[in-house]
């Protein structure tokens, strides 16, 4: 995965995974990414740098293309407009505010809502025409409840776990025996495990580093619990030290607990450059193990929608994927069953063994002996394929022309030769077949019986949304923002 050339072709557009140095252009998130277009014939496009965070050239408009030279002038100019994006506070004075903050009086602890700043008593004039409200020790160790979630930004909205999946984890991972969470783009989990403390003062505390990209969260911790931190090309963001120095010594502390990671990435994000920084984030762990040399992985835990299981496991095969459905408050559409509405397609991703993690029964999951791990409700084992089937959380069915496990709303399709939806582009209308082209690797050049990559099987298609990335014309544009997924 870390070698040169190995793409991520998630949106017509592959990321070149090089190794980034002086030379790589900074954007004010950082590092950029090399991408490149791959025209539907496997043809290669002019290369070009574009922000690794941004999605959405509206958030970020960074753009070079690989061999332009930049004048001496543009480049002082982006370095002055990388500048004037950085947060006005350094992460040292926070953490000199925060200190200063506790030490007034309850009555004068301030929070701006329109600023999302803790607010001193000298600076209030500033904010006189602001809504600023009094804070209570309580909200200070929940900022996730003070700050106002990111919303309006394609590329960085936050959506931030309901009380019941924040106790799961953390509840599972204590079962578990881990002591150290490393909480990369998850506040509130982070900030749970410090609540927990409190709660459990007599037992040894459990250890959390937060590194999210939202620099809100740096008024409200010290230097070694958060770092800003940007998880699509693994750039940590504070130039007062040496880089990854306080992650270092979060997974170096040689005091025997065992770590952990728990990432909650933006939906919208590519997942090459995600794993890339998992597998960083996992290297530095290893080489910080006392029994060096020993050959286990740092364990991970990576939430994300379903549907991208195979492009997950492609990067990380040891990793499997649970039933449980991870839901968010801020998001209607992905609050747990029950209530009538849809299910979230929101699920765990690790390296863990999957028995290790036992799904509450109250909720439906109980254990497949087979398999040997839980699963929801309505996901029962089928005899012929030997797993549990189902992805999404509703009941699959076996089909037998198929030979695998098909979503209960598909049908088998004579002209098609497979399970398709009801209305699916049916390959008895010869228009469709000249639309789609191939049914294996989506060229539009010859059909599936006459297909050159013969060895990917139908079984690895995934249905429509495998194929939509590399089919049609070629946008630079999310297919799955949380808002659209359901
Ligand atoms: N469910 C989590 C929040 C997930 S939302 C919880 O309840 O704790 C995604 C998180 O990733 C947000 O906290 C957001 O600030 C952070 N994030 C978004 N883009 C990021 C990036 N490029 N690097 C690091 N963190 C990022
Ligand atoms: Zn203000
Ligand atoms: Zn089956
Ligand atoms: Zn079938
Ligand atoms: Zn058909």
């Amino acid at each position: 995965m870390d070698t040169e050339g190995k793409v991520d072709s998630g949106f017509g557009y592959e990321v070149v995974f090089t190794q980034s140095d002086e030379s790589t252009p900074c954007c004010p998130h950082g590092p950029t990414l090399l991408f490149q277009k791959v025209g539907r014939d496997g043809e290669r496009g002019r290369r070009f740098y574009a922000c690794s965070a941004c999605r959405d050239r509206k958030d970020c408009k960074f753009f070079q293309w690989e061999d332009e030279k930049l004048s001496e002038a543009r480049l002082l100019a982006r370095e002055a407009e990388n500048k004037l994006k950085r947060p006005p506070f350094s992460q040292q004075q926070c953490v000199a505010r925060f200190r200063q903050f506790l030490s007034l009086p309850t009555d004068k602890r301030k929070f701006c809502g329109d600023c999302q700043t803790l607010v001193l008593p000298d600076e209030l004039a500033e904010h006189a025409s602001h809504s600023c409200s009094s804070v209570s020790a309580s909200q200070l160790r929940r900022p996730s409840l003070l700050l106002r979630p990111l919303v309006d930004k394609k590329s960085n909205a936050q959506y931030l776990f309901t009380e019941r999946t924040s106790h799961f984890l953390l509840d599972t991972l204590v079962a578990m025996g881990y002591r150290k969470v490393l909480c990369v783009g998850t506040p509130r989990l982070h900030e749970l495990i410090k609540v927990r403390n409190l709660e459990t003062w007599k037992s040894k505390p459990l250890k959390s580093l937060l590194l999210d990209i939202d620099f809100r969260y740096a008024q409200f911790y010290t230097q070694d619990e958060f770092c800003h931190y940007n998880m699509f090309n693994h750039h940590f963001f504070d130039s007062e030290q040496a880089p990854s120095a306080v992650l270092q010594a979060f997974l170096g502390q040689h005091d025997g607990d065992k770590a952990v990671m728990v990432a909650d990435p933006p939906f919208g994000g590519l997942v090459r450059p995600l794993a890339h920084s998992f597998s960083t984030i996992s290297r530095t762990w290893t080489t910080l193990q006392n029994s060096a040399g020993c050959n286990v992985d740092m364990p991970m835990i990576w939430i994300f929608p379903y549907f991208f299981e195979s492009r997950i496991l492609e990067c990380f095969p040891t990793f499997s994927m649970l039933d449980y459905q991870v839901d968010y408050d801020n998001h209607s559409l992905y609050k747990h069953g029950k209530t009538g509405r849809k299910q979230s397609p929101v699920r765990l991703f690790t390296n863990i063994t999957a028995a290790h993690f036992v799904l509450p029964e109250e909720e439906g999951y109980s254990f497949c002996a087979i398999c040997e791990r839980y699963v929801c409700s309505l996901n029962q084992h089928c005899p012929e394929c030997n797993v549990c089937p189902s992805k999404d959380g509703r009941r699959w069915r076996h089909c037998s022309l198929c030979e695998k496990c098909v979503k209960p709303s598909w049908r088998h399709c004579q002209s098609c030769g497979r399970c398709a939806l009801p209305d699916h582009p049916c390959l008895c209308d010869k228009s469709n077949t000249e639309k789609m082209g191939c049914f294996n690797c989506s060229s539009l050049d010859h059909k599936r019986n006459t297909c050159p990559q013969k060895r990917i099987g139908r079984s690895q298609r995934g249905g429509k949304k495998n194929a939509s990335s590399t089919r049609g014309p070629v946008k630079r544009k999310r297919k799955t923002s949380k808002a659209v997924l359901l």
